[in-house]
């Protein structure tokens, strides 16, 4: 026997329990995105390779080691599966031109793809919301960004995620500060680990960034990028937190956050929370005032952000919630080809009225039929065998107690059943549907 091919290593099936909790998400995240509006944009999963390396940097983790970058075969194009949603959204706003009539609320929800080690909450194919608005340059929008994502840790019942800003300037802000940190840096060459050597003079912010213990202490008495803010970018940053305030969302500045993106400006943040290891991070943005200008566009502010969907998902299971899986109204349950044919019938029936009918299928005793509608978790089995069917009638049995009905199985004509369940399913509802 040959052996069973499995998925590449780091791009998960989602089977369906998960699957049915990643509709549920994937509802309150449009219901939350549609209260701000914001409106959906659908790009391609594959993009030409140039794009990303423009977008996010040459010298950054992800353009250096994390790319699915592949020829075309036909032409030798080279492709890349996107990494982040963030560069083809600024991509087909410029290519569509939909800036033309002023500033957009947009967003996304899909695949992302990074060639990285898989551990727990970090995958090779892993899922994103992103959310972007171009076109605004006020803290405002900042503001309201995060504030729209205190507002769906709430609606989610999630807990514990805290929120870390901090303000990456202008690019003159950062080159007078890159030349302090530089110095600074070369001061303690001996104490740089080997990456943060090679990134010493192509990237050294991201060297804050590092994630190894040895370099921890190094990094903190490092000269600080919001020491080096001008007037106006300290404005900004002020406008951005006095709404915060008002909104009552606490938050901490971190000096040291960067993002790993090389685009931002301004204001930067990131929800993070203690309860999932290393990969605490569910949620990273910021201000992004360059791109547009850098992939050709007319030069457009822009402010967004991204979460993980895996990530914000494990932690609303940690936290204890369990979504319920669907029960269907009815479990159909039928012996005989005659009956067979009319419980195909009537199933059909009543779902054009607008019932999930859960029809049996494949046989069997009525015994072990009874035994499936009981697991199913309906709260009414409908029977029909030779009886039932000359007569034109369908047998409803009640599974669980609680309605306000005879506990007894009652005959009812095919034509009066369909108002039948609607009495027993909606007891307070007339006829019309409403309460
Ligand atoms: P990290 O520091 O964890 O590598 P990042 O800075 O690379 O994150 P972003 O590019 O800002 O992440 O992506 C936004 C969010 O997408 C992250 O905060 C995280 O929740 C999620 N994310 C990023 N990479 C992965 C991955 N490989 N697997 C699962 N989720 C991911
Ligand atoms: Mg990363």
């Amino acid at each position: 026997m040959s052996q069973t091919l499995q998925a590449v290593r780091g791009m998960n099936d989602i089977l369906p329990v998960e699957a049915e909790l990643w509709e549920q998400f994937e509802e309150s995240v449009r219901d939350w995105l549609g209260a701000y509006g914001y409106r959906p944009i659908r790009m391609p999963m594959v993009e030409p390779t140039p794009l990303f390396a423009r977008a996010i940097g040459e010298v950054t983790d992800i353009v250096e080691k994390e790319m699915y970058s592949f020829e075309d075969a036909l032409n030798g194009e080279s492709l890349t599966l996107r990494p982040e949603g963030t560069a083809s959204c600024v991509r087909a706003v410029l290519q569509h031109n939909l800036l033309y009539d002023g500033p957009k609320r947009l967003w996304y929800m899909g695949p992302m793809f990074r060639h990285e080690r898989p551990q727990k909450g970090r995958y090779r194919q892993f899922h994103q919301v992103g959310v972007e608005a171009l076109g605004f340059s006020g803290p405002d929008i900042d503001a309201e960004q995060i504030a729209m994502c205190a507002r769906l840790w709430d609606d989610l019942g999630l807990e514990g995620i805290r929120l870390e800003i901090n303000s990456l300037g202008q690019s003159e802000e950062r080159a007078r500060h890159r030349a302090a940190l530089l110095a600074y840096l070369e001061q303690h060459h001996e104490q740089l680990d080997a990456d943060a050597q090679r990134r010493l003079h192509s990237n050294p912010l991201r060297i804050l960034d590092t994630k190894n213990p040895a370099m921890q202490a190094l990094v903190e008495a490092a000269p600080k990028l919001i020491d080096y803010l001008g007037e106006e970018s300290i404005r900004h940053f002020e406008g951005v937190q006095q709404l915060l305030k008002d909104a009552a969302i606490p938050y901490r500045i971190n000096p040291r956050l960067v993002r790993g993106l090389d685009y931002y400006n301004l204001t930067v943040f990131e929800w993070v929370t203690d309860q999932l290891g290393a990969q605490g991070t569910v949620c990273a943005g910021g201000r992004y005032d360059g791109l547009v200008a850098q992939l050709g566009g007319k030069p457009a502010p822009a402010c967004g952000f991204a979460m993980g969907i895996e990530r914000l998902l494990a932690l609303w299971q940690d936290q204890g919630h369990r979504h319920e899986a669907p029960v269907p109204d009815a479990y159909f349950v039928h012996q005989g080809e005659a009956a067979g044919r009319f419980a195909f019938r009537v199933a059909e029936a009543l779902r054009s009225a607008g019932f999930s009918i859960h029809l049996h299928c494949g046989g069997g005793s009525f015994k072990s039929q009874m035994k499936k509608a009981d697991a199913s978790g309906a709260p009414i089995a409908l029977i029909v065998g030779d009886d039932e069917t000359a007569a034109n009638q369908v047998s409803v049995k009640h599974l669980r107690s609680g309605f306000d009905q005879p506990a007894e199985q009652v005959r009812v004509s095919f034509d009066e059943l369909a108002d039948h369940l609607g009495d027993i399913l909606f007891p307070l509802e007339d006829d019309n549907g409403n309460l």
